[in-house]
């Protein structure tokens, strides 16, 4: 097992990982920022290394600098949690080229996973289901057009290295179909350095569902069920549940499968999300597969009883999975919501400052990952999430009544945060019957 592990991140995931090496007896190295030099958690780090100022590409994104950081400390792995480098492939090559275990996939089966075109040439072979459209890239018009005729409208035009919702253009008949190819053509180039584009099925009304998998490097790789992320604005998940309700259990085993399978074929050791929309008939298509922990995790870990964290640092040090696919079920339902420091109010302008108050909702069934305190000052430099507020209990029902008695424990202040919406959303007929679509929210926000 590794000695000692530098955590390339900030925030509650710095937090939730430095815990999880702890537990395992494994040193954790934090590096951070100008702008989080006053970070609670820094405290308990084994060591704190200043990596520069407050901007991210001078720090959690400046590879060199982590790097350099990892060699003074001496470290075994790196974990790079989400977001900033975690889907890096030059950053996990950089790691292994410089004897760093990275916690995380190898560049080529990251390379493999996160290029969509070869995504879905992947999981087409693994029969995973996937959207109609183009078989790989398109090279013109008229091969855009036949396709499109083929699957019928509306569908969208997507770059192959597209991310963070970025490059993508919705066409509901053929002259708009033509006039946004090259368009989105040129585009992904200037974006993405790489101009491949492709095309699919547009769906009107859809569930996000997704699977949550891990591999080993031993050719072993299991899922442990589906979250519900369906809670959305602009892209951006909201709310967070498992199991979803109301899916036919016996569907979700076989996308679970089929997910597994995706990650065995790309000899994916480590944590990744395969994530899905799923149609009104239950029919599931692809989107794209994360190759890193997600933010929402613990919603899995709390129905599974899995430590997903845990478990990718022992695949990266090269242990088997503990467990096997008839091992894993799950108990309960479970929910987080995310606490952003925006104000649902005002169309979610972003409340950066200090926290003066902070009274957390605690007792049974509730986890809070976060790294805030009272007299801790928001820095306006990085994604507004402060926290989630997690609930476990045996059913939908009973978590929904917890999370409602929680949500009234929880004082924040004088900051504003999302969670005043959450409690208005507990009174949504609609959200309590469950299975809202992807676009629910931002209609009754409206
Ligand atoms: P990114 O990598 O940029 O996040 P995704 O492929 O995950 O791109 O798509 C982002 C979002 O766009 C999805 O969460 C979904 O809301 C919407 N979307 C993508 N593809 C489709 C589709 N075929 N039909 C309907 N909505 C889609």
């Amino acid at each position: 097992m590794f000695r000692r592990v530098l955590i390339a991140n900030r925030g509650e995931i710095a937090l939730r990982i430095l815990r999880a090496c702890h537990e395992m007896g494994i040193e954790a190295v934090c590096v951070y920022s100008e702008a989080d030099r006053d970070a609670p958690y820094l405290r308990l780090a084994d060591r704190a290394i200043c990596i520069g100022p407050g901007p991210s590409k001078d720090s959690y994104l400046n590879i060199s600098r982590i790097i350099a950081a990892a060699e003074i400390a001496d470290v075994d792995a790196i974990h790079p949690g989400y977001g900033f480098l975690s889907e890096r492939a030059d950053f996990s090559q950089i790691c292994r080229e410089s004897k760093i275990e990275f916690i995380g996939p190898s560049p080529e089966a990251m390379r493999k996973l996160g290029d969509k075109v070869e995504c879905k040439r992947t999981a087409r072979a693994a029969k995973v289901p996937i959207f109609p459209g183009s078989e790989g890239e398109i090279e013109d018009e008229d091969e855009a057009a036949q396709i499109a005729s083929d699957i019928g409208y509306p569908v969208i035009i997507k770059a192959s290295a597209g991310g963070g919702g970025r490059g993508m253009r919705v066409c509901r008949n053929e002259a708009s179909l033509r006039t946004n190819i090259r368009a989105a053509q040129q585009e992904a180039l200037a974006a993405f350095g790489n101009g491949a584009v492709f095309i699919e099925k547009f769906l009107e009304h859809a569930r996000h569902i997704e699977v949550q998998v891990l591999g080993d490097k031993h050719g072993h790789a299991v899922h442990l069920f589906e979250r519900d992320c369906s809670i959305q604005r602009r892209h951006q998940k909201l709310i967070e549940e498992a199991p979803a309700p109301g899916v036919d259990r016996k569907k979700i085993a076989q996308l679970g499968e089929g997910a597994a399978r995706l990650i065995k074929q790309a000899d994916y050791a480590g944590a990744a999300t395969v994530e899905f929309l799923m149609d009104a008939n239950q029919q599931f298509y692809m989107l794209e597969v994360n190759t890193r922990v997600q933010v929402e995790h613990p919603v899995t870990e709390l129905i599974t009883g899995i430590d997903i964290v845990k478990a990718s640092i022992s695949v990266a040090a090269g242990e088997p999975l503990g467990f096997k696919q008839k091992d894993i079920s799950v108990t309960g339902h479970a929910i987080e919501c995310r606490i952003n420091a925006e104000d649902p109010d005002h169309d979610f302008r972003p409340s950066a400052g200090l926290i003066e108050t902070w009274r957390p909702a605690g007792g049974p069934g509730v986890r809070l990952d976060t790294h805030v305190s009272a007299g801790y000052r928001v820095p306006p430099n990085y994604d507004s999430m402060i926290g989630k507020l997690l609930i476990h209990d045996d059913s939908r029902e009973e978590a929904l009544a917890r999370l409602g008695r929680s949500l009234n424990e929880f004082e924040v202040g004088p900051i504003k945060t999302t969670l005043p919406l959450y409690q208005r959303l507990l009174d949504n007929s609609d959200f309590r019957a469950g299975g809202v679509d992807i676009h629910y929210l931002e209609r009754w926000m409206k």
